[in-house]
């Protein structure tokens, strides 16, 4: 079965001139056409949504609420398909897949919701020596054009973490979803549509991040640039961006640590989720496992039994926890980083095999922190366990990165989880859970390389409004 994929400009689906296929990365069957959005085209996007803004900006609250709840409903209503176009073009299994749709859902009520909370705060002026005599307060105004580029891993609801907030704060969106899973995207689009979003509101162009992404990323119209995908792309769209706002939302080693005493068979069933769900191509996915060595040797057990249960094959089975790698070169670059691991020194406990784009499921023990399997992000159902004989060491070395996205702590001693809480440089800290635990309201982002910024709807609706203070002189 294929897919017609088309972009939305002005109202418009459209193909163009040039076209690429998108492919399954289970079975590399061509699922359809993508067309590439040329350069007028994307010019006719981002003048498309500048003239919308007014359109935007005026909506009342009530019916910017009201079109992403029908929204949520007309997705439910196509959730089979949704799931289905998620399988098949980014390989993620079928369990995982019905989860994102679920999520996203969710999130475009959180959105709803948040759209009839946007307001400011009144400010005490006759704190001001001379300014007894005056009223002022603050107000929230949509930002403008919202510029909004997605990443290949959550093709529906990372995309809607961008879109449901802009269009709850009033603004006007040109969307690049990632080429090589457009199709949620666009399938989300026909719902906004349907549910009441003024026709040109929402734009959709295709094509290569460093052609079409990076025009969106320097038009002057565009006011504010959102962004999900690694840390090099990040690092230029912010050097690219000039004076737009920038929310950055780039990747991670993550770590999690387990304290002696913890709950071992929740830290067990935890780490197996975190580590392997969607091959390990999460941004919070599990890469480093600290162990007190009290309980190492039974968690390490434990572990690998649970992971040698893992089933690993085709994304549309039921049944299948790992399915394949996006593309065979990630798949390639990950099998290089395992065997230069071994190759210095690193023990295999289970996995390493590749089989075109799925790697097994792999643990590593004896690693060193300088090798690329810990330091970098691996971005694959790789995961590396470290054993500690303090608490004090664990905590060092889980926030001995670069990466500082959202970090785990297994223990049932509160002061160390708040001193984990104090001491490690990450956006979010889950104790008794993994870092890869994230529900779509809370505030979620990075630190250090992994971004700057916070999404969950509240918290773009900040990042993508302008404060402006109003004053009477009475
Ligand atoms: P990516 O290669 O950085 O691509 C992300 C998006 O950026 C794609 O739409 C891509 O377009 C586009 N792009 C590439 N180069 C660009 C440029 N020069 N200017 C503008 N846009 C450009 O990332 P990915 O491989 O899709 O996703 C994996 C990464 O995303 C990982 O690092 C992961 O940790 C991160 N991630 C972070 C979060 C978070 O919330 N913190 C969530 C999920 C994923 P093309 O598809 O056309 O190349």
């Amino acid at each position: 079965m294929s897919f017609t994929y088309r972009m939305l400009i002005n109202g418009e689906w459209v193909g163009s001139g040039v076209t690429k296929a998108v492919l399954n990365p289970y079975n590399q069957e061509v699922i359809g056409d993508l067309p590439i959005a040329s350069e007028a085209q994307v010019d006719q996007a981002i003048a498309a949504a500048d003239r919308s803004r007014e359109v935007m900006a005026e909506l009342p609250a009530h019916q910017r609420a009201a079109i992403l709840e029908q929204t949520a409903v007309l997705i439910a209503r196509r959730r089979e398909e949704m799931v289905l176009e998620i399988i098949r073009e980014a390989g993620k299994a079928r369990k995982w897949a019905t989860v994102e749709v679920n999520r996203a859902l969710e999130n475009l009520k959180f959105a709803a919701e948040e759209a009839k909370r946007i307001h400011g705060e009144t400010v005490p002026m006759d704190a001001s020596v001379g300014s007894e005599n005056r009223i002022g307060f603050w107000i929230r105004v949509p930002a403008g054009v919202v510029a909004a580029i997605s990443p290949f891993n959550f093709p529906l609801n990372l995309v809607v973490h961008k879109v449901a907030p802009a269009i709850a704060a009033g603004n006007p969106v040109v969307l690049k979803p990632a080429s090589n899973t457009p199709g949620a995207a666009q399938l989300l689009g026909e719902c906004l549509l349907k549910a009441g979003l003024p026709s040109s509101a929402l734009n959709i162009v295709y094509g290569g991040g460093s052609t079409v992404g990076e025009m969106l990323v320097k038009d002057e119209r565009v006011a504010k640039v959102t962004f999900t995908g690694s840390p090099p792309v990040g690092r230029r769209i912010k050097a690219l961006s000039g004076l737009k706002k920038v929310t950055l939302e780039l990747g991670s080693n993550s770590g999690t640590i387990v304290d002696a005493g913890a709950d071992l068979d929740l830290a067990v069933s935890r780490c197996t989720m975190g580590s392997f769900a969607y091959s390990g191509q999460v941004c919070i996915a599990v890469q480093r496992i600290y162990l007190d060595e009290k309980i190492a040797d039974e968690f390490e057990t434990k572990f690998l039994e649970a992971t040698g249960k893992l089933v690993v094959g085709n994304p549309i089975d039921a049944d299948t926890d790992v399915g394949p790698m996006i593309s065979a070169a990630e798949a390639e670059r990950v099998e290089t980083w395992v065997k230069e691991a071994l190759s210095q020194g690193a023990r295999l406990l289970t996995g390493g095999q590749r089989d075109g784009n799925i790697m097994q499921p792999t643990v590593l023990t004896d690693v060193l922190p300088e090798m690329a399997v810990m330091c970098q992000e691996v971005f694959a159902p790789v995961v590396s366990l470290v054993r500690y004989k303090s608490f004090d060491e664990a905590l060092r070395m889980l926030d001995d990165s670069v990466f500082g996205l959202q970090a785990g702590i297994f223990t049932r001693d509160i002061h160390k989880a708040f001193e984990a809480v104090k001491r490690i440089n990450v956006g979010g800290v889950m104790i008794n859970d993994v870092p890869t635990f994230r529900v779509d309201h809370m505030p979620y982002g990075g630190n250090k390389e992994s971004g700057i910024g916070r999404e969950g709807p509240r918290f773009a609706i900040e990042e993508m409004t302008n404060l402006k203070m109003v004053c009477i002189n009475l």
